[in-house]
């Protein structure tokens, strides 16, 4: 049927306010700046801000425009053939506002830019090298678009001097056509992914999964073979969110027991750190997460 399931009650959060996340509010809205955890009202918003356990304050910047080429059906960013040009005073803007915000760790994320030559690349690369020449100490993790499996603009970004290398399979092999847009794909994926180890061991690479979308456990053993095997050091596991109406159903709201299931058997595969829970997002408390694999 078409109506939708009703939300379990561990899907509602309070949001945490502090001190730490008041003032980071106050700067990034000054700044300007989209960030993406305001734009996509993320739930943990409280908790990366204010710098969680152990003080490490994280944001998510969306860079390279707010128009994506491409059209997953699982994605609440709009889609044009020929998004605005890329701004390019973005990487000195961006790496004024973060040291500004103080953060300790920024996640830099982007839409898909197929119509660029470059897809985008050579960007995303001034924007890392403009952060690390701003804030040296600053943990940057830039989570790419595929760049369509091409080895020189995965290359530009994987030796831009980033710290973490992310990029999300999203799903299982088997319903990758039913999530992303038709120009993804899964294996295409793992290549980003291993190329990026092929060229600096010394990268942390990272995906994330959303469950919750039709998968079995012998689908999501699977995938997480395949990541270990292209030596994956990082993986997290959220429940899938269905942002409106005409975006892809919810086939499935996954317990909490569930997904502390998967961060054990990830565990027991290997990955180096493993973010599970029915909140968790991609960047969730991310520098959190690095400062722990690191001294694993
Ligand atoms: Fe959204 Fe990324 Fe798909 Fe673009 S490529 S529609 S930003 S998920
Ligand atoms: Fe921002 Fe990601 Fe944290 Fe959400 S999980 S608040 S998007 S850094």
């Amino acid at each position: 049927s078409n109506r939708a399931l009703p939300k379990p009650s561990w899907l509602r959060v309070q949001p945490a306010e502090s001190s730490n996340f008041n003032k980071l509010r106050t700067t990034v809205r000054k700044s300007g700046l989209a960030t993406v955890c305001e734009e996509a009202r993320c739930p943990n918003i409280g908790e990366c801000w204010g710098g969680g356990d152990d003080g490490t304050a994280t944001a998510t910047i969306m860079i390279m425009g707010d128009t994506c080429t491409r059209g997953c059906s699982f994605c609440s960013v709009k889609t044009s053939r020929a998004p605005p040009p890329v701004d390019l005073d973005e990487p000195q803007k961006v790496a004024d506002a973060v040291k500004e915000w103080g953060l300790d760790y920024v996640v830099l994320t982007s839409v898909d830019r197929d119509d660029m030559p470059d897809q985008g690349s050579g960007h995303f690369r001034k924007v890392v090298q403009a952060i690390k020449r701003e804030s040296p100490d600053m943990l940057v993790e830039a989570l790419t678009p595929d760049f369509q499996g091409n080895t020189d603009f995965i290359d530009k970004v994987a030796t831009s001097g980033l710290d973490v290398y992310a990029h999300n399979v999203e799903t299982v092999e088997r319903l990758q056509r039913r999530m992303r847009d038709h120009r993804a794909n899964y294996w295409q994926s793992l290549g980003v992914l291993e190329r990026v180890k092929e060229l600096n061991k010394g990268i942390v690479t990272k995906t994330s999964l959303m469950l919750g979308v039709g998968e079995t456990d012998e689908d999501l053993t699977q995938t997480l073979t395949d990541l270990r095997s292209v030596n994956v050091d990082v993986v997290t596991f959220g429940q899938y969110l269905q942002p409106s109406k005409r975006h892809m159903p919810v086939k499935q709201y996954v317990t909490p027991e569930k997904f502390q299931e998967w961060q054990e058997v990830a565990e027991g595969m290997g990955f180096k750190y493993v973010a599970s829970g029915p909140l968790v997002r991609s960047s969730y408390k991310a520098g959190e997460f690095f400062l722990k694999a690191l001294v694993k």
